[in-house]
């Protein structure tokens, strides 16, 4: 135990071991696609190092034999068993540990087992037992990496006190302690103090921020009747490992009233920079694969009805059947004279006009029809009066007598003969009666909007537009309309992206900038999750020690990050997650910082997903054949090269000119860019395209 001035093993690095029981993994017939996450994630989210790893068959003894020597021999802090725990005769991971462990945890099962139903009703059939042997920690986790993953967010705000309890760091059990007591049982206990007795965060010391989070693996308690002591059992509720979807037994207290922002507090840890990962968790996922990934995540938004004067750049959630004919009634196409084809060409007498919008008008009552030797004056648009069944264009025709005051044709030379049916547009020539005009999935513009109009539709069903909340990160970041000061910068990305997203017609709700701290980025994103179908979030994804965006996205909202690295240039970093908001599942776009790097990486995933949600059909961006008007050397990875589509007469493509530099800080290089030039990673063979040759160009703007 540590006493007084002996070092605290609480400075020391938590030591994990992570055993994967799989019969098909130790065969290698299958990649350990868990075990290799739950490293990542100790190294991320826990600090902790990976001192053992190991794949077992699903075999009693192996699986014993691992779990004795880790804990024995080589005395690590936490053991994370991935698969085995279910229902196939092969499944005794729970059994070996049972047998191993000298004493049951079973709340670190039950906080298990109740979050993952909230996922799936199937947690029923997950066995876990969690336990103690020596001074480790066993935790048996679901053999899937989704289900690992969820499971181990879900202990990871006990797990640093936990493992602090057994190897008796007695500092910080007693800063915990100290914290309960002083604050009592409803507050969140305070960071603890660093070992060396300072502030446990600049923050703190700063006196930046009052309270400052607990710690992975601090638990945070509430309800008077409940326990002395951080370790008991009873009403006991962890800030992350609950989302908002779960019941009110264990979600948090501060969440319970639609989770107003100035009570979101993050648990991430900001203290320790020195234990950050210092290669990223996220695996990097390929082009093709995040994309799909996007629009197979993006939900088709359900259906309101709107005006049809509002309805321009909306997309039909109904088909739009024609209730009447158009024309309802044989019309004229030309301005001239009603006929009888059989007539032929000659002289003919001028019986009457009619006009389009009003009835015939005969100039000797009660003459109606057409006889033949007569005609009758018409217009575009007109009905053809009976009698008639063709149109002669007034060009073809020559005034042979008119009234005395010239208000009157009297008579007219018909030149040509006339087919007929000649110049009539038939009953429902234009739209038929029963026509699906415009079918669901149209894209409504112009020319839809009319149609609407012609068929009397004053409102339609279209789908919802995405209501797109869009934050900046960054403690640099000044909003525009305030001076510059010594090391900061206007933030840029806000309205470019807000600019982006509107011009797609969708709607953006402006969460400000954001400064780099997990509370306040919690609180940002609690807002976007309550107002917002989609957050886009720019900057803090990277490597930097204050980039603490997705660890907020794991550990506090529980989120599914679909992906956090793409092999693209720019925007490697980009992060794609979802999260589970009161049944429904908002999406979060965490954008790099880079200007550049948002804007390209906005136009290659937000817009296609928000084109897919507001009903669009097919909502992949355009991609055309251009000629390169540069040289370009090739990266290792695609890239995705701004530049301007110029038409040059004569020829069948165009050419894509270079926007210049493309450093991704530089956003001069999006100015005028309507194109993305598609540049493959190079190969061996490839480290260059030359001016001339034909590259594919991804549309982003006016042509
Ligand atoms: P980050 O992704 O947060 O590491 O930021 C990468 C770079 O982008 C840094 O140089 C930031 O200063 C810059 N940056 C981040 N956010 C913005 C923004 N909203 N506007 C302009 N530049 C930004
Ligand atoms: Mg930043």
């Amino acid at each position: 135990m540590a006493g007084h001035g002996a070092l605290d093993p609480s400075t020391l690095p938590v030591r994990v071991g992570i055993l994967t029981v799989s019969d098909s993994c130790a065969k290698q017939l299958a990649d350990d696609a868990s075990g290799k996450h739950l490293k990542e994630m100790v190294l991320s989210l826990l600090g902790g190092s990976v001192a053992a790893y190991k794949i077992v068959p699903d075999d009693m003894d192996q699986i014993k034999m691992c779990l004795i020597d880790w804990c024995d021999q080589e005395e690590l802090n936490l053991i994370l068993t991935t698969g085995g725990t279910g229902f196939s005769p092969r499944d005794v991971t729970p059994e070996a540990t049972r047998e191993v462990i000298e004493r049951e945890a079973p709340g670190l099962a039950v906080a298990m087992l109740m979050g993952s139903l909230t996922v799936t009703p199937l947690a029923m059939l997950s066995r876990p037992i969690c336990g103690i042997r020596g001074k480790s920690l066993i935790i048996n986790l679901p053999g899937s990496k989704k289900a690992s993953r969820e499971c181990f967010q879900l202990v990871l705000p006990a797990l640093g006190h936990a493992i602090d309890l057994l190897r008796e760091a007695c500092v910080r059990i007693k800063a915990v302690h100290r914290e309960l007591a002083t604050h009592g049982l409803s507050t969140v206990p305070r960071q603890p103090s660093s070992p060396d007795g300072g502030p446990a965060s600049p923050q703190a010391s700063s006196g930046e921020h009052k309270a400052p989070s607990p710690r992975p693996g601090m638990l945070v308690v509430h309800g008077r009747d409940t326990l002395g002591s951080a370790d008991a059992s009873g009403k006991v509720s962890v800030v992350h490992g609950v989302s908002e979807g779960r019941s009110s037994e264990v979600r948090p207290q501060s969440w319970g009233k639609g989770c107003s922002s100035h009570t979101a507090r993050s648990t991430v840890d900001v203290t320790k920079v020195a234990r950050r990962a210092r290669s990223s968790p996220f695996p990097l996922t390929s082009m093709d694969k995040a994309f799909v990934t996007v629009l197979e995540t993006a939900p088709v938004l359900n259906k309101e009805p709107v005006h049809y004067t509002e309805s321009l750049g909306r997309v039909l959630a109904q088909d739009v059947i024609a209730k009447d004919n158009l024309p309802s009634f044989p019309a004229s196409i030309k301005d001239g004279y009603a006929v009888r084809a059989a007539d032929g060409p000659g002289d003919r007498l001028v019986i009457g006009e009619v006009h389009a919008g009003q009835q015939v008008w005969c100039y000797s009552p009660p003459v109606q029809a057409v006889m033949p030797g007569q005609v009758m004056r018409i217009t575009t648009g007109a009905p053809i009066p009976s009698g008639a069944d063709a149109v002669i264009q007034v060009e073809d025709t020559e005034l042979l007598k008119e009234s005395e005051n010239g208000t009157e044709e009297l008579e007219v030379r018909i030149l040509n003969q006339a087919r007929p049916g000649q110049d009539i547009r038939c009953i429902g020539q234009d739209i038929r009666r029963g026509e699906c005009v415009l079918s669901r999935g149209s894209q409504l513009g112009p020319a839809e909007v009319g149609l609407l109009a012609t068929l009397g539709a004053a409102h339609v069903e279209v789908h919802r537009l995405p209501v797109v909340a869009v934050m900046s990160t960054g403690n640099e970041l000044l909003d525009s309309e305030e001076p510059l000061q010594p090391g900061m910068i206007h933030d840029s990305n806000r309205p470019t992206l807000v600019a982006a997203i509107r011009e797609h017609g969708f709607l953006t709700l402006d969460l400000g900038i954001v400064r780099d701290h997990p509370d306040e980025l919690l609180r940002a994103f609690r807002e976007g999750l309550t107002r917002a179908d989609v957050i886009v979030s720019s900057g803090g994804v990277s490597m930097g020690e204050k980039d603490y965006l997705k660890q907020v996205l794991t550990v506090d909202l529980q989120a599914q990050i679909h992906f956090g690295r793409v092999f693209m240039k720019p925007g490697l970093p980009t992060t794609f997650a979802t999260v589970n908001t009161n049944g429904k599942k908002k999406m979060i776009f965490a954008l790099p910082g880079n200007p550049v790097s948002a804007t390209v990486t906005c136009n290659l995933f937000v817009i296609p997903a928000l084109r897919k949600m507001q009903g669009t059909v097919d909502p992949r961006p355009t991609i055309l054949k251009a000629r390169l008007s540069f040289d370009v050397k090739l990266d290792s990875r695609p890239e995705y090269h701004r530049c301007i589509l110029v038409w040059n007469h004569q020829e069948p493509i165009p050419w894509a000119q270079s926007t210049g530099n493309q450093l991704s800080s530089r956003l001069c290089s999006m100015r005028r860019a309507n194109g993305l030039v598609m540049l493959p990673p190079k190969t061996e063979q490839y480290l260059e395209l030359h001016k001339g040759e034909v590259v594919d160009v991804m549309v982003i703007g006016r042509l």
